[in-house]
Protein backbone atom coordinates (compact mmCIF):
# COMPACT_ATOMS: atom_id res chain seq x y z
CA UNK A 1 0.00 0.00 0.00
CA UNK A 2 1.01 3.52 -0.27
CA UNK A 3 1.13 6.85 1.12
CA UNK A 4 -2.05 9.17 -0.25
CA UNK A 5 -1.92 13.05 0.31
CA UNK A 6 -4.92 15.41 -0.39
CA UNK A 7 -4.49 15.65 -4.20
CA UNK A 8 -4.37 11.41 -3.92
CA UNK A 9 -0.59 11.56 -4.71
CA UNK A 10 1.59 8.78 -3.81
CA UNK A 11 4.19 9.22 -1.87
CA UNK A 12 7.29 7.27 -1.29
CA UNK A 13 8.38 6.09 2.35
CA UNK A 14 11.37 7.60 2.27
CA UNK A 15 9.91 11.31 2.89
CA UNK A 16 7.72 10.53 5.83
CA UNK A 17 9.95 12.39 8.38
CA UNK A 18 7.12 15.03 9.79
CA UNK A 19 5.47 16.61 13.09
CA UNK A 20 2.30 14.64 14.46
CA UNK A 21 -0.87 16.67 13.73
CA UNK A 22 -4.51 15.63 14.96
CA UNK A 23 -5.35 12.40 13.00
CA UNK A 24 -1.93 12.39 11.24
CA UNK A 25 1.29 14.14 10.62
CA UNK A 26 2.31 17.10 8.78
CA UNK A 27 5.79 16.87 6.37
CA UNK A 28 5.11 20.99 5.44
CA UNK A 29 8.99 21.37 5.91
CA UNK A 30 9.33 25.10 7.63
CA UNK A 31 6.59 23.72 10.33
CA UNK A 32 8.67 20.47 10.38
CA UNK A 33 11.35 22.43 11.33
CA UNK A 34 9.72 24.22 13.95
CA UNK A 35 9.01 21.25 15.87
CA UNK A 36 4.82 21.57 14.83
CA UNK A 37 4.60 25.46 15.90
CA UNK A 38 4.89 27.17 12.77
CA UNK A 39 1.83 25.88 10.76
CA UNK A 40 0.81 28.40 8.22
CA UNK A 41 -2.76 27.65 7.45
CA UNK A 42 -3.78 27.65 10.98
CA UNK A 43 -4.10 23.63 11.37
CA UNK A 44 -6.68 22.98 8.95
CA UNK A 45 -4.45 19.79 8.38
CA UNK A 46 -7.36 17.72 6.74
CA UNK A 47 -7.17 20.23 3.72
CA UNK A 48 -3.77 20.91 3.77
CA UNK A 49 -1.48 19.21 0.51
CA UNK A 50 1.54 18.68 3.14
CA UNK A 51 -0.86 16.80 5.67
CA UNK A 52 -0.61 12.67 5.62
CA UNK A 53 -2.55 9.94 7.67
CA UNK A 54 -2.49 6.29 7.90
CA UNK A 55 -4.72 3.65 8.95
CA UNK A 56 -3.79 4.08 13.09
CA UNK A 57 -5.38 7.16 12.61
CA UNK A 58 -8.59 5.29 11.30
CA UNK A 59 -10.37 5.08 14.31
CA UNK A 60 -9.78 8.97 14.86
CA UNK A 61 -10.79 9.98 11.59
CA UNK A 62 -14.30 7.91 12.25
CA UNK A 63 -14.65 9.74 15.55
CA UNK A 64 -13.73 12.93 13.82
CA UNK A 65 -16.85 12.47 11.62
CA UNK A 66 -19.11 11.67 13.97
CA UNK A 67 -18.40 14.63 15.81
CA UNK A 68 -18.55 17.01 12.83
CA UNK A 69 -21.91 15.22 11.90
CA UNK A 70 -23.45 15.78 15.44
CA UNK A 71 -21.85 19.55 15.15
CA UNK A 72 -23.86 20.04 12.28
CA UNK A 73 -27.00 18.78 13.52
CA UNK A 74 -26.83 21.10 16.74
CA UNK A 75 -25.92 23.77 14.73
CA UNK A 76 -29.13 23.30 12.70
CA UNK A 77 -31.37 22.73 15.27
CA UNK A 78 -32.52 25.54 17.50
CA UNK A 79 -29.14 26.85 18.69
CA UNK A 80 -28.76 30.62 19.75
CA UNK A 81 -25.91 32.17 18.14
CA UNK A 82 -25.14 34.81 15.41
CA UNK A 83 -25.33 34.45 12.09
CA UNK A 84 -21.45 35.29 11.92
CA UNK A 85 -20.20 32.51 14.67
CA UNK A 86 -22.98 30.15 13.49
CA UNK A 87 -21.56 29.94 9.91
CA UNK A 88 -18.18 29.50 10.91
CA UNK A 89 -18.81 26.81 14.06
CA UNK A 90 -20.93 25.12 11.14
CA UNK A 91 -18.58 21.92 9.32
CA UNK A 92 -18.57 22.78 5.66
CA UNK A 93 -19.99 19.95 3.11
CA UNK A 94 -16.43 20.01 1.66
CA UNK A 95 -15.11 19.10 5.25
CA UNK A 96 -17.15 16.56 5.94
CA UNK A 97 -16.59 15.37 2.38
CA UNK A 98 -12.76 15.10 2.72
CA UNK A 99 -13.27 13.10 5.86
CA UNK A 100 -15.86 10.41 4.12
CA UNK A 101 -13.44 10.11 1.34
CA UNK A 102 -10.11 9.93 3.40
CA UNK A 103 -11.84 7.57 5.70
CA UNK A 104 -12.47 5.52 2.26
CA UNK A 105 -9.57 5.46 1.04
CA UNK A 106 -7.97 3.80 4.30
CA UNK A 107 -10.65 1.42 4.14
CA UNK A 108 -10.34 0.43 0.36
CA UNK A 109 -6.92 -0.29 1.28
CA UNK A 110 -7.40 -2.47 3.87
CA UNK A 111 -9.77 -4.39 1.59
CA UNK A 112 -6.55 -5.14 -0.90
CA UNK A 113 -5.11 -6.97 1.99
CA UNK A 114 -5.02 -10.37 2.35
CA UNK A 115 -6.47 -12.02 5.50
CA UNK A 116 -3.02 -12.67 7.21
CA UNK A 117 -1.60 -9.07 5.76
CA UNK A 118 -5.19 -7.86 7.59
CA UNK A 119 -4.27 -9.43 10.69
CA UNK A 120 -0.55 -8.00 10.46
CA UNK A 121 -2.10 -4.90 10.05
CA UNK A 122 -4.25 -4.68 13.22
CA UNK A 123 -1.28 -5.66 15.12
CA UNK A 124 0.67 -2.75 13.94
CA UNK A 125 -1.60 -1.12 14.62
CA UNK A 126 -2.82 -1.82 18.34
CA UNK A 127 1.21 -1.76 18.82
CA UNK A 128 1.29 1.91 17.00
CA UNK A 129 -2.10 3.11 18.79
CA UNK A 130 -0.60 2.07 22.20
CA UNK A 131 2.62 3.78 21.95
CA UNK A 132 1.08 7.13 20.64
CA UNK A 133 -0.93 7.29 23.89
CA UNK A 134 2.33 6.91 26.23
CA UNK A 135 4.50 9.21 23.68
CA UNK A 136 1.57 12.08 23.21
CA UNK A 137 3.31 15.32 23.10
CA UNK A 138 6.38 14.01 21.96
CA UNK A 139 7.22 13.75 17.77
CA UNK A 140 5.84 11.18 15.71
CA UNK A 141 8.28 8.30 14.91
CA UNK A 142 7.40 7.39 11.88
CA UNK A 143 5.89 3.69 11.97
CA UNK A 144 5.96 1.11 9.10
CA UNK A 145 2.23 1.93 8.37
CA UNK A 146 0.88 2.66 5.20
CA UNK A 147 -0.35 7.02 4.72
CA UNK A 148 -3.04 8.17 3.17
CA UNK A 149 -3.97 11.74 2.30
CA UNK A 150 -7.34 13.19 1.60
CA UNK A 151 -8.24 13.67 -2.25
CA UNK A 152 -9.24 16.88 -3.48
CA UNK A 153 -11.60 15.11 -5.96
CA UNK A 154 -14.98 16.88 -5.57
CA UNK A 155 -17.76 14.55 -4.18
S1 LIG B 1 -2.29 22.50 8.08
FE1 LIG B 1 -0.68 21.66 6.77
S2 LIG B 1 1.14 22.84 7.28
FE2 LIG B 1 -0.32 23.14 8.94
S3 LIG B 1 0.19 21.59 10.49
FE3 LIG B 1 -1.44 20.75 9.18
S4 LIG B 1 -0.35 19.62 7.60
FE4 LIG B 1 1.14 20.99 8.54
Amino acid sequence: MTTVRPSGASQPRAVSSGVATPYGVCREPTNVAAGGHACPLRFRCLGCEHFFTDVSYLPDLQAHLADLLRSRERLMSAFEADDWARAQAMPSDEEIGRVRRLIDRVRTDLDTLTPEDRAHIDQAVALVRRSRTVMLGMPRIHQPLPDVRPSRNPE
